[in-house]
């Protein structure tokens, strides 16, 4: 199958059903409204205060995404959040289907979290039939996640762009979790003139260290045991550089080393590349992202740290 081919194999999928869960968000004195069609998105944004903070979000949200709802709470007049699992993004062998979806669940933190609106549409309403325009940045994309998960970066760009559109929003809110994918972003942002300031915030962690992430329900009790170890590796990367070690190859294989006792815990890659240019760096030289992909069981997670 051709890139495009895969992604299009995603392109249809379960669209959830939130007419009647509208409704009920729209009750209360502090409503928050759902929209699912990007016509009704248009009319909402006309009627808000600006400026507009953006939270783009695939659900099965954590406290992650709320880190970034409450800045944009902070910083705003006004907030919108989508939830919108991008089939563009997942390779034919990713985990689009079983991906977490409670869209109850997840009204219910947005609107604790004090978003004004959150647009969910459906895949036919993003992607209609015989769509063919995708945003391609290149350069950054081709490594770490763009070499081991072809066409993501192209979903994620499409998408991201496809909201920035029908939203536009003032300032838009990613995690340094996902380094990658907010230097995409800046990049898709500054090169196509999109006039919207993009805010990346911290990784926010569970008491052991693990990254959170959507992806960590599906790890069984003894796989989210082994799941720190990814974190583990970025703390006694830190530590070398911290002592002084500037061989980048002697640091990434202790790194491997560390996670190699660990059974359930399969290496993607292991990084310490230039935080804008992504290159790997033979001697470190701060700033440094180092970064890596590691699959516990069947679950692949990411982290990573940059070291200043
Ligand atoms: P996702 O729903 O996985 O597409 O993530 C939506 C946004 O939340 C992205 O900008 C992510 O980088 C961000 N995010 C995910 N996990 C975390 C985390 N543990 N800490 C901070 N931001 C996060």
């Amino acid at each position: 199958m051709t890139e495009t081919a895969e992604m299009k194999s995603n392109l249809t999928g379960p669209s959830p059903a939130i007419a009647e869960r509208a409704f009920l968000f729209e009750r209360g004195k502090y409503a928050m409204r759902v929209v699912e069609t990007i016509v009704a998105m248009r009319q909402e944004r006309k009627r808000l205060k600006g400026p507009v903070g953006f939270v783009a979000t695939m659900g099965g949200l954590h406290a992650g995404h709320m880190s970034l709802v409450r800045q944009a709470r902070a910083d705003n007049a006004s907030v919108v959040a989508s939830i919108f699992v991008n089939p563009a993004q997942f390779g034919p062998t990713e985990d689009f289907k079983n991906y977490p979806r409670d869209l109850p669940r997840d009204l219910a933190m947005l609107k604790e979290g004090g978003v004004d609106i959150v647009f969910a549409p459906s895949v036919a309403e993003m992607y209609p039939e015989g769509f063919s325009s995708w945003v391609d940045i290149e350069g950054v994309t081709e490594r770490l996640e763009g070499a081991s998960r072809p066409g993501h970066f192209r979903g994620v760009a499409t998408v991201v762009n496809k909201l920035f559109n029908i939203i536009q929003p003032d300032v838009a809110y990613f995690g340094q979790k996902d380094a990658q994918q907010a230097l995409v972003i800046k990049k898709m942002v500054r090169e196509l003139n999109t006039g919207i300031e993009v805010v990346v915030m911290p990784t926010v962690r569970e008491a052991d260290g693990l990254a959170m992430s959507s992806r960590n329900v599906y790890l069984n009790p003894e796989e989210r045991k082994a799941a720190p170890v990814l974190c583990r590796a970025l703390c006694l990367a830190e530590e070398l550089c911290k002592k002084g070690e500037k061989d980048a190859e002697k640091i990434r294989r202790r790194m491997r080393a560390l996670i190699g006792k660990e059974p359930l815990a399969n290496i993607d890659y292991v990084s310490i590349a230039e935080p804008e240019t992504l290159m790997e760096m033979d001697a470190v030289r701060a700033p440094a992202l180092i970064s890596l992909a590691v699959k516990i069981g069947r679950t692949r997670l990411i982290d990573n740290v940059v070291v200043e």
